[in-house]
Protein backbone atom coordinates (compact mmCIF):
# COMPACT_ATOMS: atom_id res chain seq x y z
CA UNK A 1 0.00 0.00 0.00
CA UNK A 2 1.72 3.42 -1.05
CA UNK A 3 1.99 5.87 1.52
CA UNK A 4 -1.02 8.37 1.34
CA UNK A 5 0.82 11.31 3.60
CA UNK A 6 3.19 11.41 0.21
CA UNK A 7 0.09 11.92 -2.46
CA UNK A 8 1.13 14.29 -4.89
CA UNK A 9 -1.00 17.52 -5.74
CA UNK A 10 -3.52 18.15 -8.51
CA UNK A 11 -2.64 17.35 -11.87
CA UNK A 12 -3.79 19.34 -14.99
CA UNK A 13 -6.99 19.36 -16.57
CA UNK A 14 -6.23 16.91 -19.75
CA UNK A 15 -8.50 17.49 -22.74
CA UNK A 16 -10.34 14.50 -22.86
CA UNK A 17 -11.54 11.88 -20.18
CA UNK A 18 -14.03 8.86 -20.09
CA UNK A 19 -16.08 10.22 -17.28
CA UNK A 20 -16.08 13.93 -15.44
CA UNK A 21 -17.25 13.19 -12.12
CA UNK A 22 -18.49 16.57 -10.52
CA UNK A 23 -18.24 16.42 -6.32
CA UNK A 24 -15.28 15.28 -4.69
CA UNK A 25 -17.10 14.16 -1.48
CA UNK A 26 -17.74 10.71 -0.49
CA UNK A 27 -19.31 9.50 -2.95
CA UNK A 28 -18.07 11.40 -6.11
CA UNK A 29 -14.02 10.79 -4.70
CA UNK A 30 -15.00 6.66 -4.20
CA UNK A 31 -16.68 6.73 -8.02
CA UNK A 32 -13.56 8.08 -8.74
CA UNK A 33 -11.60 5.15 -7.95
CA UNK A 34 -14.21 2.76 -8.36
CA UNK A 35 -13.92 3.87 -12.01
CA UNK A 36 -9.99 4.69 -12.68
CA UNK A 37 -9.42 0.97 -11.46
CA UNK A 38 -11.65 -0.13 -13.54
CA UNK A 39 -10.25 1.06 -16.77
CA UNK A 40 -11.54 4.06 -17.02
CA UNK A 41 -9.78 8.09 -17.51
CA UNK A 42 -11.80 9.91 -14.90
CA UNK A 43 -11.18 13.78 -14.05
CA UNK A 44 -12.90 14.36 -10.37
CA UNK A 45 -14.06 18.39 -10.31
CA UNK A 46 -14.66 20.01 -7.28
CA UNK A 47 -12.55 20.71 -3.62
CA UNK A 48 -12.29 17.96 -1.41
CA UNK A 49 -14.22 19.09 1.74
CA UNK A 50 -12.51 17.86 4.77
CA UNK A 51 -13.93 20.32 7.35
CA UNK A 52 -14.53 18.97 10.96
CA UNK A 53 -18.33 19.67 11.68
CA UNK A 54 -19.61 17.50 13.72
CA UNK A 55 -20.86 15.34 11.06
CA UNK A 56 -19.85 11.34 10.70
CA UNK A 57 -21.79 8.62 8.92
CA UNK A 58 -22.16 4.65 10.13
CA UNK A 59 -20.90 2.47 7.34
CA UNK A 60 -22.66 -0.75 7.32
CA UNK A 61 -21.82 -3.75 5.91
CA UNK A 62 -21.65 -3.21 2.31
CA UNK A 63 -20.81 0.08 2.38
CA UNK A 64 -17.61 -1.25 4.36
CA UNK A 65 -16.88 -4.01 1.67
CA UNK A 66 -17.02 -1.29 -1.17
CA UNK A 67 -13.94 0.26 0.76
CA UNK A 68 -12.08 -2.62 1.11
CA UNK A 69 -12.34 -3.72 -2.62
CA UNK A 70 -11.19 -0.12 -3.95
CA UNK A 71 -8.22 -0.19 -0.87
CA UNK A 72 -9.11 2.33 1.22
CA UNK A 73 -10.15 0.75 4.50
CA UNK A 74 -6.77 0.05 5.73
CA UNK A 75 -6.21 3.51 5.63
CA UNK A 76 -9.04 4.04 7.64
CA UNK A 77 -7.92 1.81 10.67
CA UNK A 78 -7.70 4.23 13.76
CA UNK A 79 -10.63 6.35 12.74
CA UNK A 80 -13.46 4.23 13.02
CA UNK A 81 -15.23 2.75 16.05
CA UNK A 82 -17.28 -0.59 15.37
CA UNK A 83 -21.04 0.02 16.68
CA UNK A 84 -21.48 -3.80 18.53
CA UNK A 85 -24.80 -2.95 20.38
CA UNK A 86 -27.44 -0.61 18.93
CA UNK A 87 -29.82 0.74 22.08
CA UNK A 88 -32.91 2.16 21.13
CA UNK A 89 -34.31 3.85 24.06
CA UNK A 90 -38.02 5.60 24.36
CA UNK A 91 -38.21 9.18 25.34
CA UNK A 92 -41.31 10.12 24.21
CA UNK A 93 -42.92 10.75 27.37
CA UNK A 94 -45.44 8.81 25.69
CA UNK A 95 -48.46 6.74 27.88
CA UNK A 96 -46.81 3.34 26.46
CA UNK A 97 -43.48 3.82 28.06
CA UNK A 98 -41.74 0.78 26.73
CA UNK A 99 -38.09 -0.39 28.23
CA UNK A 100 -35.10 -0.01 25.86
CA UNK A 101 -34.45 -2.54 23.25
CA UNK A 102 -30.94 -3.65 22.42
CA UNK A 103 -30.17 -4.80 19.12
CA UNK A 104 -27.15 -6.88 19.78
CA UNK A 105 -24.29 -7.59 16.98
CA UNK A 106 -23.24 -10.91 18.30
CA UNK A 107 -27.02 -12.32 18.90
CA UNK A 108 -26.96 -12.86 15.27
CA UNK A 109 -23.08 -13.60 15.04
CA UNK A 110 -21.67 -10.72 14.00
CA UNK A 111 -18.98 -8.91 14.99
CA UNK A 112 -20.68 -5.56 14.47
CA UNK A 113 -23.46 -3.52 12.74
CA UNK A 114 -21.03 -1.07 10.87
CA UNK A 115 -18.57 1.28 11.90
CA UNK A 116 -18.83 5.18 12.31
CA UNK A 117 -16.19 7.58 11.07
CA UNK A 118 -16.29 11.36 10.76
CA UNK A 119 -17.20 12.52 7.29
CA UNK A 120 -14.00 14.46 6.85
CA UNK A 121 -11.63 11.74 8.14
CA UNK A 122 -13.51 9.66 5.06
CA UNK A 123 -13.44 12.17 2.26
CA UNK A 124 -9.88 12.96 3.56
CA UNK A 125 -8.77 9.22 3.09
CA UNK A 126 -10.73 8.76 0.11
CA UNK A 127 -8.94 12.13 -1.57
CA UNK A 128 -5.44 10.95 -1.01
CA UNK A 129 -6.23 7.69 -2.02
CA UNK A 130 -7.31 8.70 -5.61
CA UNK A 131 -4.41 10.84 -6.14
CA UNK A 132 -2.14 7.47 -6.38
CA UNK A 133 -5.09 6.07 -8.57
CA UNK A 134 -4.00 5.63 -12.25
CA UNK A 135 -6.40 6.96 -14.80
CA UNK A 136 -7.24 9.44 -11.81
CA UNK A 137 -7.01 13.32 -12.22
CA UNK A 138 -7.82 16.14 -10.45
CA UNK A 139 -9.08 19.40 -10.10
CA UNK A 140 -10.46 22.19 -7.43
CA UNK A 141 -12.15 23.68 -9.66
CA UNK A 142 -16.06 23.14 -9.92
CA UNK A 143 -18.08 22.45 -13.08
CA UNK A 144 -20.01 25.27 -14.16
CA UNK A 145 -21.88 23.85 -17.13
CA UNK A 146 -21.47 20.94 -19.58
CA UNK A 147 -23.26 20.65 -23.02
CA UNK A 148 -24.09 17.37 -24.78
CA UNK A 149 -22.13 17.04 -28.40
CA UNK A 150 -23.32 14.24 -30.96
CA UNK A 151 -20.51 12.19 -29.40
CA UNK A 152 -20.46 12.76 -25.93
CA UNK A 153 -20.20 16.25 -23.92
CA UNK A 154 -18.37 19.14 -22.78
CA UNK A 155 -17.71 20.15 -19.60
CA UNK A 156 -16.67 23.87 -18.75
CA UNK A 157 -14.85 24.82 -15.26
CA UNK A 158 -15.46 27.72 -13.11
CA UNK A 159 -12.18 29.07 -13.64
CA UNK A 160 -12.72 28.38 -18.00
CA UNK A 161 -11.21 25.10 -18.77
CA UNK A 162 -12.37 22.82 -21.27
CA UNK A 163 -13.17 18.71 -20.71
CA UNK A 164 -14.43 16.30 -23.25
CA UNK A 165 -15.95 13.52 -21.81
CA UNK A 166 -18.76 10.63 -22.83
CA UNK A 167 -20.21 10.70 -19.45
CA UNK A 168 -20.84 12.63 -16.94
CA UNK A 169 -21.77 12.09 -13.40
CA UNK A 170 -23.17 14.41 -10.80
CA UNK A 171 -22.04 13.46 -7.35
CA UNK A 172 -21.93 17.43 -6.01
CA UNK A 173 -24.49 17.23 -3.55
CA UNK A 174 -28.21 18.00 -2.68
CA UNK A 175 -28.60 21.50 -4.48
CA UNK A 176 -26.80 19.98 -7.61
CA UNK A 177 -26.00 22.02 -10.27
CA UNK A 178 -25.41 19.62 -13.27
CA UNK A 179 -28.67 17.96 -11.83
CA UNK A 180 -30.47 21.49 -12.17
CA UNK A 181 -28.78 22.36 -15.54
CA UNK A 182 -30.06 18.87 -16.88
CA UNK A 183 -33.83 19.96 -15.91
CA UNK A 184 -34.49 16.97 -13.95
CA UNK A 185 -37.22 17.81 -11.41
CA UNK A 186 -37.09 17.07 -7.36
CA UNK A 187 -39.61 16.19 -4.73
CA UNK A 188 -38.71 17.69 -1.69
CA UNK A 189 -40.08 17.72 1.75
CA UNK A 190 -39.05 20.06 4.60
CA UNK A 191 -39.31 18.29 8.18
CA UNK A 192 -39.99 21.21 10.66
CA UNK A 193 -36.72 19.97 12.37
CA UNK A 194 -32.48 20.59 12.42
CA UNK A 195 -29.94 18.15 13.27
CA UNK A 196 -27.27 19.64 15.38
CA UNK A 197 -24.47 17.33 14.95
CA UNK A 198 -20.75 17.53 17.10
CA UNK A 199 -18.22 14.94 18.61
CA UNK A 200 -18.21 15.06 22.25
CA UNK A 201 -15.43 14.40 25.14
CA UNK A 202 -17.00 12.28 27.75
CA UNK A 203 -16.14 10.58 31.21
CA UNK A 204 -17.64 7.09 31.05
CA UNK A 205 -16.86 4.94 28.05
CA UNK A 206 -19.20 4.23 24.98
CA UNK A 207 -18.59 0.55 25.23
CA UNK A 208 -19.39 0.70 21.34
CA UNK A 209 -22.56 1.23 22.13
CA UNK A 210 -24.81 3.50 19.83
CA UNK A 211 -27.77 4.70 21.82
CA UNK A 212 -30.96 6.54 20.21
CA UNK A 213 -32.91 8.07 22.45
CA UNK A 214 -36.28 8.72 20.73
CA UNK A 215 -38.00 11.87 21.99
CA UNK A 216 -40.95 13.99 20.87
CA UNK A 217 -38.29 16.49 18.66
CA UNK A 218 -36.91 13.66 17.05
CA UNK A 219 -34.17 11.03 17.79
CA UNK A 220 -31.10 12.41 20.18
CA UNK A 221 -28.22 9.48 18.87
CA UNK A 222 -25.00 9.07 20.51
CA UNK A 223 -22.69 7.27 18.00
CA UNK A 224 -19.55 5.84 19.09
CA UNK A 225 -16.04 7.08 17.63
CA UNK A 226 -12.37 6.20 18.67
CA UNK A 227 -9.79 7.53 21.02
CA UNK A 228 -8.16 10.94 19.69
CA UNK A 229 -5.14 11.78 20.74
CA UNK A 230 -6.70 14.34 23.12
CA UNK A 231 -9.45 12.17 24.63
CA UNK A 232 -10.03 8.39 25.30
CA UNK A 233 -13.81 8.23 25.58
CA UNK A 234 -15.57 9.97 22.14
CA UNK A 235 -19.07 9.80 20.84
CA UNK A 236 -20.43 11.56 17.52
CA UNK A 237 -23.89 13.25 18.50
CA UNK A 238 -27.08 13.92 16.07
CA UNK A 239 -29.61 15.58 17.81
CA UNK A 240 -32.76 16.04 15.79
CA UNK A 241 -34.88 19.15 16.94
CA UNK A 242 -37.73 22.27 16.04
CA UNK A 243 -35.60 24.54 14.22
CA UNK A 244 -36.21 27.28 17.45
CA UNK A 245 -34.90 25.08 19.50
CA UNK A 246 -31.83 24.47 17.27
CA UNK A 247 -30.97 28.15 17.11
CA UNK A 248 -31.06 28.93 20.78
CA UNK A 249 -28.81 25.78 21.36
CA UNK A 250 -26.36 26.50 18.36
CA UNK A 251 -26.47 30.17 20.50
CA UNK A 252 -24.95 28.69 23.80
CA UNK A 253 -20.97 28.70 25.24
CA UNK A 254 -19.65 25.38 24.54
CA UNK A 255 -20.06 24.33 28.64
CA UNK A 256 -23.69 25.40 28.75
CA UNK A 257 -24.63 23.49 25.60
CA UNK A 258 -22.69 20.36 27.19
CA UNK A 259 -24.78 20.34 30.38
CA UNK A 260 -27.62 20.40 28.24
CA UNK A 261 -26.62 17.56 26.58
CA UNK A 262 -25.50 15.61 29.75
CA UNK A 263 -29.32 16.53 31.09
CA UNK A 264 -30.67 15.30 27.54
CA UNK A 265 -28.53 12.21 27.84
CA UNK A 266 -29.80 11.21 31.77
CA UNK A 267 -25.99 11.99 32.35
CA UNK A 268 -25.48 7.84 30.19
CA UNK A 269 -21.76 9.20 29.56
CA UNK A 270 -21.13 10.97 32.80
CA UNK A 271 -19.57 14.72 32.03
CA UNK A 272 -19.39 15.41 28.94
CA UNK A 273 -17.27 18.26 26.71
CA UNK A 274 -17.83 19.50 23.76
CA UNK A 275 -14.36 21.22 21.78
CA UNK A 276 -15.55 20.82 18.44
CA UNK A 277 -17.94 22.76 15.83
CA UNK A 278 -21.48 22.44 15.83
CA UNK A 279 -23.00 21.49 12.76
CA UNK A 280 -26.67 22.22 12.08
CA UNK A 281 -28.56 20.78 8.84
CA UNK A 282 -32.11 21.40 8.42
CA UNK A 283 -34.11 18.32 8.02
CA UNK A 284 -35.66 17.79 4.51
CA UNK A 285 -35.62 14.78 1.82
CA UNK A 286 -35.16 15.67 -1.53
CA UNK A 287 -35.18 12.78 -4.23
CA UNK A 288 -34.83 13.41 -7.69
CA UNK A 289 -37.54 12.16 -10.28
CA UNK A 290 -35.20 11.14 -12.65
CA UNK A 291 -31.44 9.35 -12.10
CA UNK A 292 -30.25 9.99 -15.69
CA UNK A 293 -30.34 12.87 -18.05
CA UNK A 294 -28.60 12.59 -21.56
CA UNK A 295 -25.10 11.95 -21.24
CA UNK A 296 -25.87 12.06 -17.22
CA UNK A 297 -25.94 9.76 -14.33
CA UNK A 298 -26.94 11.45 -10.75
CA UNK A 299 -25.52 9.13 -7.81
CA UNK A 300 -25.07 9.91 -3.83
CA UNK A 301 -27.21 13.43 -2.28
CA UNK A 302 -27.32 14.77 -6.24
CA UNK A 303 -30.15 11.76 -6.38
CA UNK A 304 -31.81 11.74 -2.97
CA UNK A 305 -30.84 13.63 0.12
CA UNK A 306 -32.43 11.63 3.35
CA UNK A 307 -32.47 12.44 6.95
CA UNK A 308 -29.89 11.39 9.36
CA UNK A 309 -32.18 8.77 10.70
CA UNK A 310 -31.26 4.94 10.84
CA UNK A 311 -28.13 5.70 8.89
CA UNK A 312 -29.30 5.44 5.40
CA UNK A 313 -27.71 8.46 3.53
CA UNK A 314 -24.26 7.23 2.52
CA UNK A 315 -25.23 3.67 2.64
CA UNK A 316 -27.20 3.97 0.02
CA UNK A 317 -25.12 6.33 -1.81
CA UNK A 318 -22.64 4.14 -2.14
CA UNK A 319 -25.06 1.16 -3.49
CA UNK A 320 -25.55 3.68 -6.59
CA UNK A 321 -21.71 4.24 -6.81
CA UNK A 322 -21.06 0.60 -6.56
CA UNK A 323 -23.78 -0.10 -9.24
CA UNK A 324 -23.21 2.47 -11.71
CA UNK A 325 -19.92 0.73 -11.86
CA UNK A 326 -21.27 -2.46 -12.13
CA UNK A 327 -23.19 -1.11 -15.50
CA UNK A 328 -19.82 1.28 -17.15
CA UNK A 329 -17.71 -1.46 -16.31
CA UNK A 330 -20.45 -3.74 -18.08
CA UNK A 331 -20.33 -1.39 -21.02
CA UNK A 332 -16.75 -1.36 -21.47
CA UNK A 333 -16.16 -4.87 -21.61
CA UNK A 334 -19.08 -4.97 -24.24
CA UNK A 335 -17.23 -2.30 -26.15
CA UNK A 336 -20.03 0.05 -25.45
CA UNK A 337 -20.52 3.60 -24.91
CA UNK A 338 -20.32 3.92 -21.27
CA UNK A 339 -22.66 7.27 -21.79
CA UNK A 340 -25.34 6.11 -23.90
CA UNK A 341 -29.10 5.98 -23.02
CA UNK A 342 -29.38 1.84 -22.75
CA UNK A 343 -26.63 2.09 -20.55
CA UNK A 344 -28.00 4.77 -18.07
CA UNK A 345 -31.35 3.63 -18.20
CA UNK A 346 -30.00 0.25 -16.78
CA UNK A 347 -28.46 2.20 -13.98
CA UNK A 348 -31.69 4.22 -13.30
CA UNK A 349 -33.89 1.03 -13.66
CA UNK A 350 -31.47 -0.71 -10.98
CA UNK A 351 -31.74 1.97 -7.87
CA UNK A 352 -34.62 3.25 -8.23
CA UNK A 353 -36.64 0.59 -6.32
CA UNK A 354 -34.11 0.81 -3.12
CA UNK A 355 -33.97 4.45 -3.52
CA UNK A 356 -37.62 4.48 -3.03
CA UNK A 357 -37.91 2.14 -0.51
CA UNK A 358 -35.31 3.78 2.03
CA UNK A 359 -36.88 7.23 1.46
CA UNK A 360 -40.18 6.04 2.41
CA UNK A 361 -38.63 4.22 5.48
CA UNK A 362 -37.06 7.10 6.71
CA UNK A 363 -40.34 9.30 6.51
CA UNK A 364 -42.18 7.21 7.97
CA UNK A 365 -39.80 6.47 10.68
CA UNK A 366 -39.53 10.05 11.59
CA UNK A 367 -43.19 10.70 11.21
CA UNK A 368 -44.26 7.69 13.82
CA UNK A 369 -41.37 9.72 16.38
CA UNK A 370 -42.65 13.34 16.24
CA UNK A 371 -46.46 11.99 16.09
CA UNK A 372 -48.52 12.55 19.26
CA UNK A 373 -51.37 10.83 17.71
CA UNK A 374 -52.54 8.13 20.49
CA UNK A 375 -52.89 5.04 17.93
CA UNK A 376 -49.72 6.10 16.49
CA UNK A 377 -47.81 6.16 19.88
CA UNK A 378 -49.58 2.96 20.39
CA UNK A 379 -48.73 0.94 17.57
CA UNK A 380 -45.02 1.94 17.95
CA UNK A 381 -44.83 1.35 21.93
CA UNK A 382 -46.55 -2.07 21.17
CA UNK A 383 -43.67 -2.76 18.47
CA UNK A 384 -40.76 -1.59 20.52
CA UNK A 385 -42.49 -3.95 23.65
CA UNK A 386 -42.37 -6.45 21.65
CA UNK A 387 -38.56 -6.11 20.42
CA UNK A 388 -37.66 -5.76 24.18
CA UNK A 389 -39.49 -9.15 25.11
CA UNK A 390 -39.26 -11.54 22.32
CA UNK A 391 -35.51 -12.16 21.69
CA UNK A 392 -36.15 -14.46 18.97
CA UNK A 393 -38.17 -11.50 17.28
CA UNK A 394 -35.30 -9.52 17.65
CA UNK A 395 -33.09 -11.07 16.07
CA UNK A 396 -35.49 -11.78 12.83
CA UNK A 397 -35.49 -8.01 13.00
CA UNK A 398 -31.68 -7.65 12.92
CA UNK A 399 -31.48 -10.04 10.17
CA UNK A 400 -33.84 -8.81 7.86
CA UNK A 401 -32.48 -5.36 8.60
CA UNK A 402 -29.07 -6.57 7.36
CA UNK A 403 -30.41 -8.51 4.02
CA UNK A 404 -30.19 -6.58 0.80
CA UNK A 405 -33.44 -6.45 -0.76
CA UNK A 406 -31.70 -5.63 -3.87
CA UNK A 407 -29.03 -7.10 -6.31
CA UNK A 408 -25.75 -6.97 -4.43
CA UNK A 409 -23.65 -5.07 -6.59
CA UNK A 410 -19.96 -6.36 -7.62
CA UNK A 411 -17.73 -3.84 -4.73
CA UNK A 412 -19.95 -4.98 -2.52
CA UNK A 413 -19.59 -9.14 -2.45
C1 LIG B 1 -26.25 15.31 10.30
C2 LIG B 1 -26.06 14.23 9.30
C3 LIG B 1 -25.71 12.93 9.73
C4 LIG B 1 -25.60 11.90 8.80
N1 LIG B 1 -25.33 10.63 9.25
C5 LIG B 1 -25.25 9.62 8.36
C6 LIG B 1 -25.00 8.25 8.78
O1 LIG B 1 -24.82 7.96 9.96
N2 LIG B 1 -24.93 7.29 7.83
C7 LIG B 1 -25.13 7.59 6.50
O2 LIG B 1 -25.09 6.66 5.68
N3 LIG B 1 -25.33 8.85 6.07
C8 LIG B 1 -25.41 9.87 6.96
N4 LIG B 1 -25.65 11.13 6.53
C9 LIG B 1 -25.72 11.41 5.09
C10 LIG B 1 -24.30 11.57 4.50
O3 LIG B 1 -23.54 12.47 5.28
C11 LIG B 1 -24.43 12.08 3.07
O4 LIG B 1 -25.22 11.16 2.35
C12 LIG B 1 -23.07 12.17 2.37
O5 LIG B 1 -22.15 12.93 3.07
C13 LIG B 1 -23.29 12.80 1.02
O6 LIG B 1 -22.18 12.54 0.22
P1 LIG B 1 -22.15 13.08 -1.27
O7 LIG B 1 -20.77 12.81 -1.74
O8 LIG B 1 -23.29 12.55 -2.06
O9 LIG B 1 -22.44 14.66 -1.16
P2 LIG B 1 -21.60 15.83 -0.48
O10 LIG B 1 -20.85 15.36 0.70
O11 LIG B 1 -22.56 16.97 -0.30
O12 LIG B 1 -20.53 16.21 -1.59
C14 LIG B 1 -20.87 16.93 -2.76
C15 LIG B 1 -19.66 17.75 -3.18
O13 LIG B 1 -19.93 18.34 -4.44
C16 LIG B 1 -19.32 19.62 -4.47
N5 LIG B 1 -19.92 20.42 -5.53
C17 LIG B 1 -21.06 21.15 -5.50
N6 LIG B 1 -21.24 21.76 -6.70
C18 LIG B 1 -20.19 21.38 -7.49
C19 LIG B 1 -19.81 21.72 -8.83
N7 LIG B 1 -20.52 22.53 -9.59
N8 LIG B 1 -18.68 21.16 -9.32
C20 LIG B 1 -17.93 20.31 -8.56
N9 LIG B 1 -18.24 20.00 -7.27
C21 LIG B 1 -19.35 20.53 -6.76
C22 LIG B 1 -19.53 20.13 -3.05
O14 LIG B 1 -18.58 21.13 -2.74
C23 LIG B 1 -19.30 18.86 -2.23
O15 LIG B 1 -17.96 18.73 -1.84
C24 LIG B 1 -25.77 12.18 7.43
C25 LIG B 1 -26.07 13.48 6.99
C26 LIG B 1 -26.24 14.49 7.93
C27 LIG B 1 -26.62 15.89 7.45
Amino acid sequence: MPNLDEAPRDGPVPAGVDIIVAGAGAIGLALSIALAKAGFSVLCLGPAITERNGRTVALLDGSVRMLKAIGVWPALAGRTAPLETMRLVDDTGSLFRVPPVDFVASEIGIDAFGHNVENADLVDVLDRRARQTNGFYRADALLSRHQVTDDGLVGTTDNGQTVRAKLLIAADGAASPARVAAHIPVRETAYPQTALTTVLEHDRPHRNISTEFHKRGGPFTLVPLPPSARATNRSSLVWVMRPEMATKRMALEQAALATAIETESHHLLGSVRVRDRVGAFPLRRVVAQRLIGPRLALAGEAAHALPPIGAQGLNLSFRDAATLVDCLAGARARGDDPGSAPVLGGYERARVGDIALRAAGVDTLNNALISEYLPVDLVRGAGLAALSALPALRRAVMRQGLRPQHAIPTLMR
